[in-house]
């Protein structure tokens, strides 16, 4: 276990960018978001959760597959490599890292996405644990431990205040700590305590949580009747379909594939798409889903029932996003409360 002091910030930034790519959490315009970091941007390690996830890093909103050119009846297929270098992944909260895990039981499943596969593996996650939970917050409803590494992380980190203690969990990890432990010192026996102390101290706060006690195992019954349940009805009818949902989720994953094309040249490539979208499921034949309620269940059937069914665990890690960026106040809590017979 190392300890880096927060005054050495700057020349980590700088140091682990000459040899990765760094994405860290950039305040502008008052929002705080993951992006590349480079030299003067303002860095907020303090806010707990950035307004989209960080998933961008390890799903592009928007990625190119090929470029085509045509000549009369010859079209020429050109594949595009991904030029990304090896990149670390600072300061990702507890639930958006257990995020990264339920993407890849999807992506990384056969068939396999190359695409993703590549950008996956150029990565080093350094989680840093959530020190203030906020009312919105409900991961401890998923068997999520804030104050923990979380599963698949490369190095898990906690703030001590004036220094970030610093644990490599894997081999990624390890690397990346003896690369830059110029920078760091060794933890102390009073460092180790003082983790013991905040540890403690977040188990408590999230047990003291407003949505502490969100039980999405309350939702009970077979799949025919979760789906045809009135709720439905009801709890779709306020829905916008405006997909802000979709987009700020760690966990959804759906994308469109379209070909941008102009002359005789264009490219293909694939971008973020909402299940909430009218035109989601569109195909040559008609569309399936035809009405916003039809959309909306789909939306929680996958993260309450079909994903589970698949891969074993919920398709949501209780972040909170949902909650506060609704426009008309709707989201995953009053689903699977109203579900499981509550209001
Ligand atoms: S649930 Fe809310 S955020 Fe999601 S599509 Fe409907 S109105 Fe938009
Ligand atoms: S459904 Fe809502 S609470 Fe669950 S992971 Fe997605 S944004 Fe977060």
């Amino acid at each position: 276990m190392k300890v880096l002091k927060k005054e050495k910030f700057p020349q980590i930034w700088q140091a682990i960018n000459q040899a990765y790519e760094l994405y860290l959490p950039i305040e502008k315009d008052d929002r705080v978001n993951f992006a590349q970091w480079t030299e003067g941007e303002t860095v907020n390690l303090e806010a707990l959760k950035t307004e989209i996830s960080p998933k961008d890093v390890i799903f592009p909103q928007s990625e190119t597959y090929l470029k085509f050119e045509s000549d009369g009846k010859k079209l020429q297929l050109e594949s595009v490599e991904s030029e990304n270098r090896e990149y670390v992944l600072f300061g990702v909260r507890s639930c958006d890292a257990v995020s990264f895990n339920l993407i890849d039981n999807v992506f990384l499943r056969e068939p396999i996405d190359r695409l993703y596969e590549k950008r996956r593996n150029k990565g080093t996650i350094v989680s840093l644990a959530c020190s203030e939970p906020e009312e919105n917050c409900f991961c401890s409803s998923f068997q999520i431990k804030p104050e923990e590494a979380s599963p698949g992380v490369d190095v898990a980190a906690w703030d001590l205040g004036d220094k970030i203690l610093w644990k490599p969990v894997t081999e990624k990890g390890q690397v990346l700590t003896q690369k830059f432990a110029q920078l760091m010192e060794d933890a102390s026996q009073q460092d180790q305590e003082e983790l013991i102390k905040l540890q403690n101290a977040i188990k408590e706060k999230v047990k003291e949580l407003p949505l502490a006690s969100v039980d999405p195992k309350v939702i009970k019954g077979e799949l025919k009747e979760i789906f045809e349940s009135k709720v439905w009805d009801e709890l779709s009818q306020s829905c916008l379909g405006c997909g802000a949902c979709t987009y700020i989720c760690p966990t959804c994953h759906c994308y469109d594939i379209q070909d941008f094309a102009g002359g005789n040249c264009g490219e293909r490539f694939r971008c973020w798409d909402s299940c909430m979208f009218s035109e989601f499921t569109l195909m040559a034949h008609g569309n399936p889903r035809t009405t916003q309620k039809q959309r909306f269940r789909q939306r929680f059937m996958h993260k309450l029932v079909y994903y589970p069914n698949n891969h074993g665990s919920y398709a949501c890690v209780g972040c909170g996003r949902c909650i506060e960026k609704c426009p008309v106040n709707m989201n995953i809590v009053k689903v699977i409360k109203r579900l499981g017979g509550e209001g």
